[in-house]
């Protein structure tokens, strides 16, 4: 399962690094890094990737 950020959508609010703070953060500028782009579709860091997708106000995180 790949985690897919739509750049432009994204405004920094961070609350997808608070979901899932082992697979993204927000870097010194406010732009968030996917530290880990690909996860095992049965594992808890799935899980997690969801709850980010989830908790994104502007809709800016996809899963594929
Ligand atoms: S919650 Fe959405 S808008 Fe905020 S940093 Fe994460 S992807 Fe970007």
């Amino acid at each position: 399962m790949h985690i897919e950020l739509d750049t432009p959508r994204c405004e920094g609010h961070g609350l997808c690094e608070e979901a899932a703070p082992e697979l993204m953060h927000l870097d010194d500028e406010g732009d968030l890094v996917i530290d880990v782009p690909d996860v095992d579709e049965n594992s808890d860091r799935a899980e997690r990737a969801r709850a980010a997708v989830r908790v994104c106000p502007v809709a800016a995180l996809r899963l594929n």
